[in-house]
């Protein structure tokens, strides 16, 4: 049955993937998107759709917010400070960002019972070293002197309150982790290793490995991650519950900048820059991420079904063709 999807960050490279799968699927989807980092070239193929519908304000405007909510059946909340290096440049406005357009998105959600998915992120685990990551494991976060773990912290605040509400005020909420996800209309503006290393390999510039390209991560297919969302959050057995959701293929960032520049065919050379210069003075990075993908395995049958290979070739494909009519798509480190 069609039903009418309401996605916060909708023009953002997550929620624009969220927004095609469910309109190719024959649902209706309302978007706000304040374009802090969406970009409205993501959505402009929706435009014209009589299924499609988008806001460019902020989800702190609760007004407008009540009124969306109230015409959507189920509530995707996207909208948040994504990425590393925009966290370590702009803290404030990343913690007031997640923890109060969170605070805002469930409240409002509530007073009309609508059940909410929070895309939360693999970061809340920390320093865990236990591997792979289970949703009950314990959250090893840094010092806050240390701004990468804002990040971590602000997510991990929103993801009790999500649950909070879901025990207490009975609102359905899923919360996800979403692991190093990536495909095409990702931005390497935000410091996203995919696409940094594929548009410094097609642009035949220096491929820059952070550290020494020990530290490892998975990476998850946008396509995949958004096909299980809507499934997800129409489930009852999801409610109150958190998910993992990625890939299990496990690469270092050296071997990843070596599969980039063969892959492409590229001439750049792989470049090692310290983490200090590349982010903050004593910047600590995850030595390994790996999901443990049980849980949603067993209740909707998710597969990470993309290689990185196809991932780097889909990649690769969207910045040859798109991106050099993107705003800053080719000017940007
Ligand atoms: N990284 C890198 N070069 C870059 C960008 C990122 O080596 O140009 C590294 C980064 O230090 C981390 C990994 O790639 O170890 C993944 O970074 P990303 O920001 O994509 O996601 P994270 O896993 O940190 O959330």
């Amino acid at each position: 049955m069609a039903r009418t999807f309401l996605i916060t960050g909708g023009a953002g490279f997550i929620g624009s993937h969220l927004a095609d799968e469910l309109i190719r699927t024959g649902h209706r989807v309302l978007v706000i998107d304040d374009l802090s980092t969406g970009q409205i070239s993501n959505i402009d193929h929706l435009k014209g759709n009589p299924a499609f519908e988008y806001t460019i304000d902020s989800v702190m405007n609760r007004a407008l917010l009540a009124e969306l909510i109230d015409r959507a059946d189920y509530v995707v909340h996207l909208a948040a400070a994504v990425g590393v290096k925009l966290i370590i440049e702009s803290p404030v406005r990343t913690i007031e960002t997640n923890v109060r357009g969170t605070e805002i998105v469930l409240e409002t959600a509530n007073k009309k019972k609508r059940p909410v998915l929070f895309a939360s992120t693999s970061e809340v685990y920390g320093k865990a070293s236990k591997i792979p990551f289970s949703e009950d494991d314990d959250l090893v976060l840094g010092s806050t002197t240390k701004g990468r773990w804002a990040y971590a912290a602000s997510k991990a605040l929103d993801e009790f309150l999500a649950i909070a509400y879901f025990h207490e005020k009975r609102l359905p909420v899923v919360v996800v982790r979403l692991f190093n996800t990536v495909g095409p209309r990702q931005t390497g503006r935000y410091g996203m290793v995919v696409p940094s290393f594929v548009r410094q390999a097609l642009a035949s510039k220096p491929i820059t490995v952070y550290g020494d390209g020990t530290q490892s991560r998975c990476f998850g297919y946008v396509g995949d991650v958004v096909h299980v969302l809507p499934t997800l959050l129409s489930d009852r057995r999801a409610y109150g519950q958190v998910f993992n959701i990625g890939s299990q293929e496990e690469v270092t960032i050296l071997e990843l900048a070596n599969r980039v520049k063969t892959r492409l065919k590229s001439q750049s050379e792989v470049v090692f820059v310290p983490y200090d210069e590349a982010y903050e003075s004593g910047f600590e990075d995850m030595p390994r991420r790996v999901p443990d993908i049980t849980k949603i395995q067993s209740l909707t049958g998710f597969e990470a079904r993309t290689s990185l290979d196809e991932i780097i070739d889909r990649v690769a494909d969207y910045y040859s063709t798109e991106a050099t009519s993107l705003p800053g798509g080719w000017g940007d480190s």
